[in-house]
């Protein structure tokens, strides 16, 4: 559980228990589908549909920060791009941080948004370039850029920080917004399967329920359909450690470095109560899966004592081989949002804007940079690499040693198909298949977070195979 899950309210929408037709239907209520809904809500005929429930996706397992200063951006988008990229790119991330706060201050909503500085940071010496780099970028666009000593004790050899950025709770903004909305028709444990194109019009189902619908927005993180978008070839997926502790100082302060593996704090205060976040040991999920030491890593990195561990989870993002998000029209009046390369709290407000927008017939300024079909060869930048690992991690997942990840598993074919059996601290068994019914990649055992997690494209399922994260629309729930 993340430090966020606390804060989902115990308030839930009703399933889908009859068909029905609407103008707009938006797929996915994280950070990006609610918001999208926020700016729709004075349209007359809009519903949202969640798998599982609002907030409960990638969106309750980040940091929280809402900041521009992300890594090395700009100076990689001016040298890899151009800069006229890369100054859009800065404006469209302030423009995300005054949206959010519009709709915080406008709206009343209480989730501890606060201003603080945000850092960033190299954690090795062949880093100091980078931040030199980025420091030239900004200063260049009259960003007020500070050199300061980073306000953790890791390994800095430079850090540069603004002041004009942001940290909050993620949840107690959704739950804001969910009070808000709390009369549109939003319905949750509601996955859709599959959308059909016929006569201008989509159909789309979810499980015997059918929601007709003029136009569709595809909010789910990572979309369920392959065609005509092929996303796996022009991304992969990158999941990180995140453990929070309490502490009794607090500092207005967010920070992350500019190199792989990501490290990143901040803070977090609940009325008197602080807490400190920090993450690390990120990796390419179809590289390196081994769950059992990546905390232990987090913990040994930043010095941290079991005991004052408050919470501990890991979460995936989709990172683009062009580094920027995908935000637009697919075909049809069908739009998607994804990409956000770990960005998603801008990104997710920014495409929230940009596609309700596009449904409302207003031209959006960041339109042209995030479109879809930009067609730059940057944008396939790593499709052999990425075609490359994902094949090694299809096939190195049928040969891994499956026992090594935890003492409590057996495995056994049943009917030429592999099951896996875990048997929990009070003996009970949870029986799963083991292969994800998405692409069939072999799933690897989470020991810490008790997951079944896929290395190719991310789907998580449950110790009973409940599919708990897609893009896999289907359980792995073994039968006796
Ligand atoms: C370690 C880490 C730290 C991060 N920290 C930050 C940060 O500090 N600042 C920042 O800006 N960004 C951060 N991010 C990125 C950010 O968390 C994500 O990009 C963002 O939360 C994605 O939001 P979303 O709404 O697109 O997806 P989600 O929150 O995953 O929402 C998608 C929803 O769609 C639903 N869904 C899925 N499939 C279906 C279906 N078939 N039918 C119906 N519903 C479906 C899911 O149940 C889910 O609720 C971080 C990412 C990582 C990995």
């Amino acid at each position: 559980m993340s430090l966020w899950g606390k804060y989902l309210t115990e308030k839930k929408f009703e399933k889908l228990n009859k068909d029905i037709r609407v103008n707009t239907l938006i797929i996915g209520g994280g950070i990006t589908g609610l918001t999208t809904l926020y700016y729709l809500k004075e349209k007359e005929s809009v519903c949202l549909v969640d798998a599982s429930f609002i907030g409960e996706g990638v969106t309750k397992n980040t940091t929280g920060k809402l900041t521009y200063l992300q890594e090395d951006i700009y100076s990689n988008l001016e040298k890899n791009r151009n800069t006229e990229i890369a100054v859009q790119y800065l404006h469209s991330q302030k423009q995300a941080i005054s949206l959010i706060k519009e709709i915080i201050e406008k709206e009343k909503i209480d989730c501890d948004l606060e201003r603080v500085d945000s850092y960033i940071f190299a954690s090795q010496e062949k880093d100091v370039k980078k931040i030199e780099a980025e420091n030239n970028f900004l200063k260049r666009q009259k960003i007020n850029v500070k050199e300061k000593i980073l306000p953790f004790s890791v390994p800095s050899f430079k850090a540069i920080c603004v002041e004009d950025t942001y940290v909050f709770n993620p949840i107690k903004y959704l739950n804001g917004l969910k009070e808000i909305l709390k009369l549109k028709p939003i319905y949750e444990q509601t996955k859709i399967q599959k959308i059909e194109f016929k006569n201008n019009q989509y159909t789309c189902y979810a499980n015997d329920k059918k929601i007709i619908a003029n136009q569709v927005i595809v909010a789910c993180h990572y979309p369920f359909f392959l065609f005509p978008f092929l996303l796996p070839l022009k991304s992969h997926i990158e999941k990180s450690y995140l453990i929070a502790t309490k502490t009794d100082k607090y500092k207005k302060a967010s920070c992350i470095n500019v190199s792989n593996p990501s490290i990143s704090m901040r803070y977090y205060k609940d009325g008197n109560q602080v807490y400190q976040i920090f993450l690390t040991n990120s990796h390419n999920t179809a590289v390196k899966q081994n769950d059992k030491t990546n905390f232990e890593n987090v913990k040994q990195f930043f010095g941290l004592k079991e005991e004052e561990i408050v919470a501990k989870w890991s979460n995936v993002d989709i990172i683009t081989d062009d580094k920027l998000p995908y935000i637009g029209e697919l075909k049809d009046n069908l739009y998607i949002a994804t990409g956000l390369n770990t960005w998603g709290m801008t990104n997710g407000i920014l495409s929230a804007k940009i596609l309700s927008d596009a449904i409302k017939g207003i031209d959006n300024p960041y339109q042209e940079l995030f479109k879809i079909y930009r067609n730059n060869r940057y944008q396939w930048k790593s499709l052999l690499p990425n075609v490359i690992t994902s094949t090694i991690a299809f096939v190195g997942s049928k040969f891994q040693k499956k026992k090594w990840y935890s003492n409590n598993l057996m495995f056994k074919k049943v009917n030429g198909k592999t099951i896996a059996i875990y048997k929990d601290e009070h003996k009970k068994e949870h029986i799963v298949y083991t292969t994800c019914p998405h692409f069939g990649c072999s799933l690897i055992f989470n020991e810490e977070e008790k997951t079944w997690d896929c290395p190719c494209h991310s789907s998580r399922f449950n110790l009973d195979g409940k599919c708990i994260k897609g893009p896999s629309l289907y359980d792995i729930s073994y039968k006796k």
